[in-house]
């Protein structure tokens, strides 16, 4: 009889897995933070890399890799990173790329966070940032200067949906030698693969379509150059920008379904911004593939068929008029964020584009009657009743 007191020596001690003849259908979850080697000559070939093994989650870990593997052949790229969350993914390509004195020219309509890091925190490093309209190649090729290593741009600008002149500018940066990276979120490598179109950078924020169920945080940055990808890799591990394996366990289920999600979503926003647009009470609508879009032409001849699930419209009346929609609609969440599965409605005027005056927020359209909508894959008939109910209550208030 063994005294309760006593400690079983496999306790502790971390147990074999158990032997099965039949395999796991689920992907692993392994959140080990550390991997232990046979020996230190086995350690020394790792770190040489003449074996390949893990060390220390920060480095890498299986969860990651796999998922990178799936975003890697969605996107044409090949060793692409994961990273903690979108903005870590383009802070590793800026800061692991470039130094005091580069210059980087940033779209004049990126993401908050990346807006931001241009104009407050790369200057605090000697890293000097200008903003550039990426819609006109021309305005991108004025921007640059001797010491401009790198220019960063959106396929498809958040709130008013503008397509970037991504083979124009692609064609700009490699005649000059300068980088190319190009955030993709909101059109995902199911609409347009920007290092098929010569960017040097992909950047996705995982976060949004490609997990899809807004329950993870996380980032993705593939470099056709390996040195590149070496240097974007070591700095975001000595920073620490590495993500969990639980979220990248989480991505990876979520991608299974992204083709699916992502085409139903589509087909949802086509028919529900023709929908819109023929609503009175609204002023006007914005989805790359209508006619009446600025830059439709090019949204065509990028983006091809695949438009995307991101609608923007502008209601005719103002701040009322917006509060009557979001609580004529309460079973829609309405959230800053886009990309789940379930359709999200977002503000900008008082979410992502609050800290922008009225007026420079004018001067992009962007009013108190704005929306976005993040097109989910509801039934087009519940949507369609929802936003003709929200709509009606807005024309009521205003
Ligand atoms: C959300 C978003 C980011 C930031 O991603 P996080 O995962 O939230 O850090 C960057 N770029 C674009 C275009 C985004 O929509």
């Amino acid at each position: 009889m063994s005294n309760p007191q006593d400690i079983p020596p496999n306790l502790v001690r971390r147990t074999p897995w158990p032997q099965s003849v039949s395999r796991a259908v689920g992907t692993p979850l392994q959140p080990s933070v550390v991997y232990a080697s046979e020996s230190p000559d086995q350690l020394d070939a790792q770190y040489g890399g003449a074996v390949r093994g893990y060390t220390y989650a920060r480095e890498g870990h299986p969860n990651a890799d796999v998922l990178a593997q799936k975003i890697d052949a969605l996107e044409g790229a090949s060793d692409g990173l994961i990273l903690g969350s979108g903005m870590a993914a383009v802070t590793a390509a800026l800061m692991g790329l470039l130094g005091a004195g580069d210059h980087v020219i940033g779209g004049d309509q990126l993401y908050g966070r990346s807006l931001r890091l241009m104009r407050q925190d790369l200057s605090r490093f000697g890293i000097l940032t200008s903003l550039a309209d990426p819609t006109d190649p021309a305005a991108i090729e004025a921007a640059i200067r001797p010491e401009t290593k790198m220019i960063l741009i959106e396929t498809v600008s958040n709130p008013t949906l503008r397509i970037a002149a991504l083979p124009e500018i692609a064609a700009i940066a490699k005649a000059r030698g300068i980088l190319l990276a190009v955030d993709s979120t909101f059109s995902t490598p199911r609409s347009v693969r920007p290092l098929e179109h010569g960017a040097d950078i992909v950047i996705h924020s995982v976060t949004k379509l490609l997990a899809g169920h807004s329950d993870v945080t996380l980032g993705y940055v593939a470099c056709a150059n390996p040195e590149h990808r070496r240097a974007v890799y070591d700095f975001a591990v000595t920073t620490g920008l590495t993500p969990s394996p639980f979220d990248c366990w989480l991505a990876e289920r979520g991608l299974y379904s992204f083709h699916l999600r992502y085409d139903r979503a589509e087909e949802n926003a086509k028919r529900l911004a023709d929908h819109l647009a023929g609503l009175a009470g609204v002023k006007r609508v914005l989805y790359p593939l209508r006619p009446d879009h600025p830059d439709h032409n090019r949204a065509v001849g990028l983006l091809g068929a695949r438009g995307g699930n991101m609608v923007s419209f502008e209601l005719d009346g103002g701040r009322m008029a917006a509060n009557a929609l979001t609580r004529a609609m309460p079973d829609l969440a309405f959230a800053p964020t886009l990309g789940d599965i379930g359709t999200t409605l977002s503000h900008p005027a008082s979410s992502s584009h609050r800290a922008v005056s009225p007026e420079d927020r004018a001067a992009i359209g962007i009013s108190e009657g704005f929306f976005r909508i993040s097109v989910g894959v509801e039934d087009i008939g519940q949507l369609i009743a929802d936003f003709s109910a929200g709509v009606a209550a807005a024309k009521a208030a205003s």
